[in-house]
């Protein structure tokens, strides 16, 4: 940047748009084009294995190895016509990205030929080393071997001439080292809970999918500037830079007109996302400068989950394309709002019905409201263990800074849904119920007012808002498997569906008939959990006061939140309905402690090397100046009016030795922080890098970039945000 910063920025403002390939057809035409998609797996498999493979879909029975056989044939046949030439199997281990390993379908066979191969067995299991994945102590030193298998759930896809097999990934011993495995046990174990249950109401009910459907925030920067910020490359984030004058305040970017290069990139990416079969429907600019947001068709979980994992895989390679980095972190720059991926989710049965959505007539407004007072108890029963579930580095500088919800969990409903509660809370009568009481209350359920389903509430500020069909996490990072938050959001449900079955079965055998069980333990979930519905401003110092009095958490780092995977209680849960045992629990806990303590380690590395060999000798160098400037001119003119000549300068020499004297001593009393962590344990490490590191950092960044406002500009040693941010 040092040359000259405006002829370098100006070429970078008037970078042309990448050309994109238009495929000249429709979207129609070429969806999904790369995805080997069941219907297609029909015109390549027998009617057999077709049907036996549909059936490992829907009811989870064993593929045997014949069918395997056919599906790799069918696969490998459906690849290579589009010029595949290797395959992987694509899976998700804890490292937060995906992971795959490329094998080639050519395989020698002697005497100088050579086949294409590929088979049921290749397809169900591959064995990668495990040593190089986080496994949180699960791993055997002496069995280093993992498994990745197939889940024939989510489709293959092509990514350029490699086929792409969706897997779960495990230890030698069994256990779960990836995000998928978890998840999809949680998909399972809520969908028995919410089927038993919704057969309270509708015996044809024989299974109950997730869905989800997600809205991914990221910026965009260009790749020039990206390369000359080792902090951002690094880190993903700003670790220096004084705010610019001009931020988000005019509100000028939000829905704005997207600019050409960005267009590009997304149309680019809108295609590529397409022939992936990825549902993408909505763009635009978000509320910082170069931020922006994109959000498929709502999905099942699973899938919905791969096709976001491929997203960010996409939309990272789609960026270098268009010379632009893509940064997911949550708060790559402070002072202007961070990203996020909201998680909208709901359940929907095999007969067609959305359970979050409300009905027409009192008996589906009876289950509408089972699911929605159930979704609410068990977030208040299990606040702490969601919280957890969103808790990463970069997530911690975004919640509760005034723009995302606070880290304290709580539940928007809206108005009219708050009152239905409460109405039900003071009106359900304790002891033997009436037919009239009965018959009246059923009659006010189902008057649950239709409007109800364009009540798309206008509350940001929740973490878990209700709107109209849906709930929306808010909470999870943009950089995030959505698997995290999903898994414990289904597990929690389901864990407070099954308690619910038990309840009111209860009820019934003690006499009472089903819907006066099902009213009357309705109206004890609404009373218990009435401390985790707020309908306020969640930005507010006040809800930060409210809810310390309601008894509701405020975990405001990740290492306190992470904290309450060590409760045998919430271990015993995840074991009792089969999504992790206690060891995958634990073992997730230290791997996202020691991920937490990492990410700042490399923060603070940078912040140091930063500080003292990028900004230091630019200061330096500018005080020089000034000091020779200050000798220069008492030379001139002599002492006493070379002293008055010179008073604007000596002043700035002299804020600049404070500055610099404040960043090296920061430095150094982080290095000695650091120094003392050598033999602590992971817990202690993320403790203080969070707790006295972080702070420490802060104060060396204050001091920089009081030196950005005063250094010139010409030899200031980093692109500043205002360069940074307005690129177009
Ligand atoms: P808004 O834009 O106001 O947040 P939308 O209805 O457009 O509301 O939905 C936003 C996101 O919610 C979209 O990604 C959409 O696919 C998803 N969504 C809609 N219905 C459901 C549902 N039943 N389950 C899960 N996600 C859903
Ligand atoms: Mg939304």
């Amino acid at each position: 940047m040092s040359t000259n910063r405006f002829q370098a920025l100006s070429e970078l403002h008037y970078r042309q748009p990448e050309k994109v390939e238009s495929h000249g057809k429709r979207v129609s035409e070429y969806f999904g084009e790369n995805v080997f998609a069941y219907h297609k797996m029909r015109e390549y498999l027998t009617d057999d294995a077709y049907d036996k493979l549909m059936d490992c879909i829907e009811h989870g029975s064993r593929i045997d190895r014949q069918t395997a056989d056919h599906v790799a044939a069918a696969m490998k046949e459906w690849s290579i016509q589009r010029g595949a030439t290797h395959y992987t199997h694509w899976f998700q281990p804890l490292t937060g990205s995906t992971a795959e390993k490329h094998d080639s379908f050519f395989k020698p066979i002697g005497d100088g030929r050579a086949i294409e191969k590929f088979d049921g067995s290749m397809l169900v299991q591959q064995e990668p080393d495990a040593s190089s994945f986080p496994n949180g102590g699960i791993r055997n030193t002496f069995e280093a071997r993992g498994y990745t298998l197939w889940d024939p759930s989510s489709p293959a896809f092509l990514v350029g001439s490699t086929l792409c097999i969706p897997t779960i990934f495990l230890s030698y011993t069994g256990h779960a080292l990836d995000y998928k495995m978890p998840l999809m046990k949680a998909l399972h174990v809520v969908d028995q809970a919410a089927t038993a249950v919704a057969q309270y109401f509708d015996k044809e009910v024989t299974k109950v999918q997730t869905t989800l459907g997600w809205e991914q925030e990221y910026f965009l920067i260009d790749s020039a500037l990206y390369n000359a910020r080792p902090d951002i490359a690094m880190t993903g984030r700003a670790l220096f830079g004084a705010r610019p004058a001009k931020g988000q305040q005019l509100e000028d970017h939000y829905f704005g007109s997207i600019p050409e290069r960005v267009m590009a990139f997304m149309q680019d990416f809108e295609q590529e996302s397409h022939l992936l079969g990825i549902p993408v429907t909505t763009r635009h600019n978000e509320v910082a400068p170069n931020q922006f947001e994109l959000a498929p068709m709502f999905e099942e979980a699973n899938l919905a989950n791969d096709h976001n994992q491929l997203v960010m895989d996409v939309l990272e390679k789609t960026a270098r394309k268009h010379n632009f980095r893509l940064l997911l972190h949550e708060k790559p720059f402070e002072g202007i709002n961070g990203s996020g991926k909201h998680n909208n989710w709901s359940l929907s049965t095999n007969t067609g019905v959305n359970l979050l959505k409300p009905g027409k007539n009192p008996k589906s407004n009876m289950q509408f409201l089972t699911f929605l007072v159930n979704s609410v108890a068990a977030i208040h029963e299990n606040a702490d263990v969601l919280r957890a579930s969103i808790a990463t580095v970069g997530n911690d500088h975004r919640l509760g800074a005034n723009e995302a919800p606070p880290a304290i969990m709580s539940v928007f409903l809206g108005d009219q849904l708050a009152a239905m509660l409460d109405n039900l809370e003071k009106n359900i009568k304790a002891g033997k119920m009436t037919p009239e009481d009965k018959t009246e209350l059923k009659l006010n359920i189902g008057k649950l007012p239709q409007v109800l389903l364009d009540n798309t509430d206008r509350n940001r500020t929740s973490p878990f808002a209700f709107t109209g069909n849906k709930f929306e996490f808010r909470a999870v990072g943009s950089s995030a498997n959505c698997a995290n938050a999903m898994i414990t959001l289904n597990t929690i449900v389901a864990n407070r569906l099954i308690q619910f079955k038990k309840d009111v079965d209860a009820r019934i055998a003690k006499g009472d008939d089903k819907d006066e069980a099902i009213l009357k333990e309705l109206q004890r979930l609404i009373k218990v959990s009435k401390s985790i519905r707020f309908e306020g401003n969640g930005y507010g110092d006040e809800w930060v006061k409210e809810a310390a009095k309601r008894g509701l958490s405020n975990l405001k780092d990740t290492p306190s939140a992470l904290k309450v995977w060590k409760d045998k209680e919430v271990q015993k849960m995840f074991e009792k309905l089969n999504v992790l045992t206690h060891e995958e629990v634990h073992a997730r806990y230290e791997i996202e402690v020691e991920n937490y303590y990492r990410r700042r380690e490399i923060e603070a590395l940078i912040t140091s090397d930063l500080a003292i060999n990028h900004i230091l000798p630019a200061a330096v160098g500018y005080q020089s100046k000034l000091v020779d400037n200050v000798i220069g001119l008492q030379e001139v003119l002599g002492s006493a009016e070379g002293k008055a000549a010179s008073k604007a300068q000596v002043e700035l020499i002299k804020h600049i030795s404070v500055a610099i004297n404040a960043m090296k001593s920061g430095v150094d009393k982080l290095n000695a922080e650091r120094a003392k962590l050598e033999k602590a344990d992971v817990e202690k490490k993320a403790e203080t890098y969070c707790n006295k590191i972080m702070p420490i950092m802060e104060g060396i960044r204050d001091a920089a970039d009081s030196l950005e406002m005063v250094v010139e500009d010409e030899s200031w040693p980093l692109p500043k945000m205002r360069e940074i941010l307005f690129t177009r």
